[in-house]
């Protein structure tokens, strides 16, 4: 299996001052974890990290111990136009990818090889668990609008994936109707084409905040 891992944020979110992939977390960067959980999957066989050329030099030298197992290639300025640029980059024998955030260090070799398996018979799945507080939607001035079902709301993590024809069909017509989205599956879901939800694991947090770190940190050493 193919997969692609967007690693070219800004990191504004974390105040950190620089990609918050490139933050030290128990003496690795956090991407280096992502890549780590990554390569213990006995199911991936070509990584694809997507980053700002900017940022080239310091995360090729963080995550050197994966060498030339990991092909380089050019991030954009929204994560929609990152993919883009990775799905470009496959190679012509890739009929599916998995897409899996460079920040969500915590993934478990374990969940990549359940989206593997889950890919033999979707065109598109995706890792998610069951929200368990209540949730609101808020207009602009800080009011409740309404309260969705809790039975039918799921929180939507990586690795997504999905048929690379199907994906990149769906990104062109992303990109020719303007549409904006900050998953992948959004794509297919404007279009209602089935996404299959893959039941994760509530420790695959999208590292974000300070406090994300300080988890990751926690739980590193669990993953296996
Ligand atoms: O900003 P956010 O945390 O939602 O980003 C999710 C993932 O997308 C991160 O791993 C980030 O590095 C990546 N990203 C990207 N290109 C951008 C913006 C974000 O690859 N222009």
């Amino acid at each position: 299996m193919h997969l692609l891992i967007p690693a070219a944020g800004s990191g504004r979110r974390m105040k950190a001052g620089k990609n918050k992939l490139l933050i030290n977390l128990e003496g690795e960067s956090l991407l280096y974890w992502t890549l780590k959980s990554v390569f213990n999957s006995k199911e991936i066989k070509w990584v694809g990290v997507i980053g700002q050329p900017s940022d080239k030099d310091e995360i090729i030298k963080s995550i050197k111990e994966f060498g030339n197992k990991i092909n380089w290639i050019n991030g954009g300025k929204t994560r929609q136009e990152s993919v883009r640029n990775g799905l470009s980059s496959l190679p012509k024998s890739a009929t599916k990818v998995l897409i899996h955030d460079g920040a969500r260090c915590l993934i478990q070799p374990s969940l990549i090889d359940k989206c593997v398996s889950e890919m033999r018979d979707n065109d598109a799945a995706v890792l998610a668990i069951k929200v368990t507080d209540t949730i609101k939607f808020v207009n602009k001035h800080h009011y409740i609008e309404n309260t969705p079902d809790r039975d039918n709301l799921w929180a939507a993590q990586t690795p997504q994936g999905f048929s690379v024809r199907r994906l990149k069909e769906a990104h062109e017509l992303a990109v020719e109707n303007n549409w904006m989205v900050t998953d992948d599956s959004s794509l297919f879901e404007m279009l209602n084409w089935p996404v299959k939800i893959i039941e994760g694991n509530p420790l695959n947090i999208k590292i974000t905040s300070p406090l994300d770190l300080k988890i990751a940190s926690l739980f590193l050493n669990d993953l296996n």
